[in-house]
């Protein structure tokens, strides 16, 4: 390594994936640098599943605990994990930041199982942050202003919001978004997320079966409106509008 700097866990963790890289390419090399290059260890940092920014009894009970320790502990970090398995044979996309894969791989077929978990990380690290134990509410100020220019006024975006959420056929998302200097509401399926066009993001309620279905069942409009009502975080939305 020639970097002076400390290890970060991620670059530990990187540097453990590599040893098998490394081992390669100094074998390879051998005979023409003699060394391996620390680009080799640099390129590929594995993604982490990054922390929830409450307990997972936070929520409750809009959301169980049961619901989010299942939700994060086990579907976010399977897509983690899914991810990182993935990019061992991929090493130019190993090298990418979660967000720059995602943008790289969207579109492209072949780069399916790649884009659904990088994406799934991204979307549910969002989600954590669009919910408050704290949330709910009518937001303020500028972000106030700018839902009742885009909508006409607050009640028109809920109603805006949770039919998008309550509509979106099978798994996906809705989101509230900035597209230019007007919000709008996007509903995407499966892992499809609005970053991936050019739109920013300010909020999302996930309507994938297992972000509600142990507390609600089959009743996702119930889910939404408890959503909407009791935990949308409005000082993260307010921050990403900037
Ligand atoms: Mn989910």
């Amino acid at each position: 390594m020639s970097s002076m700097e400390p290890l970060s866990r991620r670059e530990v963790v990187h540097g453990a994936l590599a040893v098998g890289a490394l081992a390669a390419a100094a074998g390879a090399s051998s005979r023409s640098t003699g060394a391996a290059s620390p680009a080799i260890l640099l390129g590929a940092m594995a993604h982490e599943l990054p922390p929830l920014p409450y307990a997972d009894t936070a929520l409750d009970p809009v959301i169980s605990a049961k619901t989010l320790s299942f939700h994060y502990g086990k579907h976010h970090k399977a897509y983690v994990d899914n991810l990182n398995g993935l990019l061992k044979d991929l090493p130019d996309l190993a090298a990418l930041s979660l967000d720059d894969l995602i943008k790289k791989v969207a579109g492209d077929t072949s780069k399916a199982g790649v884009f659904n978990n990088a994406a799934q990380i991204w979307n549910h690290t969002f989600y954590w942050k669009s919910l408050s134990p704290k949330g709910g509410g009518k937001p303020t100020g500028k972000l106030l202003d700018k839902i009742n220019t885009s909508f006409g006024d607050y009640d028109k975006f809920k109603e805006a919001l949770a039919t998008a959420a309550k509509t979106q056929f099978g798994s996906g998302w809705a989101w509230l978004v900035a597209n230019g200097d007007k919000l709008e509401i996007v509903k995407t399926p499966n892992a499809e997320t609005p970053m991936t066009q050019g739109k920013k993001c300010l909020l999302t309620i996930d309507v994938w079966e297992h972000a509600y279905y142990l507390d609600y069942q089959n009743k996702r409009p119930d889910y939404i409106t408890a959503v909407i009502e009791k935990l949308l975080n409005w000082e993260f939305a307010a921050a990403n509008l900037g």
